[in-house]
């Protein structure tokens, strides 16, 4: 179990976004809704359009300089975000972000919560990314309608690693890129399945040998898939044999 596990006492995320009945979602079911229904993380949303000071309440203009779609206005955006900021990170959920890794899930976890402001439309006035200093979050390299789902990724990841949510704490610690590998893979009875047994070892009992197998597949795949893990990791085990 990491250190950092067990010193957060709760996590509050504050999520602000046109559309707040999209919360919790998929975060109100299974491990992270039973999570939040027993209170050990807070979930509350922040409608923007509450923010804005225009008789029709307006959220958005057109871009400066011309072009397709709408922006998010700074000055509605920021009260939106002033009225909840105490300390915790401001996140921008954006495509131009940096990609989210379980190392930054794993030190948000270990934090008093988040912040997470969802875009719509083109994406929000720069000038406020600036002077709230957000961090802008990136879930992948591709581009979603809004936010909302991608703060709900991040969320999904960061809740399973509170304190107490997951019932099995150690499963949580040889998870892919945990070890800076991918998973070894899994099998479960029956032994034999369309003339597919189960690899000879796993049923030997002998745990030692067990996890040397589990670790060469887990290299053999990372090696296979993912070459730029791979290379990290060879250059994190400069004096292991591998
Ligand atoms: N015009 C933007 C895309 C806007 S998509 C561009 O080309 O970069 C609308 C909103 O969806 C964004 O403001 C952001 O909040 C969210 N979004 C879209 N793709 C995302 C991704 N890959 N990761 C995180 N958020 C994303």
């Amino acid at each position: 179990m990491h250190a950092e596990d067990t010193k957060n006492p709760f996590f509050h995320a504050s999520v602000l976004t046109l559309y707040p009945e999209m919360f919790p979602g998929p975060l109100g079911i299974s491990l992270a809704g039973k999570a939040l229904t027993e209170k050990k993380w807070q979930l509350d949303t922040v409608q923007i359009r509450d923010f804005s000071e225009n008789k029709h309440r307006m959220v958005d203009d057109t871009p400066a300089g011309g072009s397709a779609g709408m922006v998010m206005k700074p000055d509605v955006v920021a009260r939106a975000i002033d009225s909840v900021s105490d300390g915790r990170p401001r996140l921008l959920m954006s495509p131009r972000g940096k990609p989210l890794t379980q190392k930054r899930v794993r030190e948000l976890a270990s934090g008093p919560g988040a912040i997470i402001l969802c875009g719509r439309f083109e994406g929000v006035d720069e000038r406020v990314i600036e002077a709230r200093e957000l961090e802008e979050v990136s879930i992948g390299d591709y581009i979603l309608s809004g936010g909302e789902t991608a703060a709900i990724v991040l969320l999904d990841a960061i809740v399973r690693l509170l304190p107490g949510v997951m019932g099995n704490q150690e499963s949580g610690e040889t998870e892919s890129f945990e070890t800076g590998l991918l998973e070894h893979p899994h099998y479960t009875r029956p032994q034999i399945w369309e003339d597919r047994t189960i690899p000879e070892v796993l049923t030997s009992g002998n745990h030692k040998l067990i996890d040397q197998w589990r670790l060469e597949q887990a290299q053999r795949i990372t090696e296979q898939r993912r070459p730029d893990l791979w290379a990290a990791y060879l250059q994190n085990q400069p004096a292991k044999k591998r």
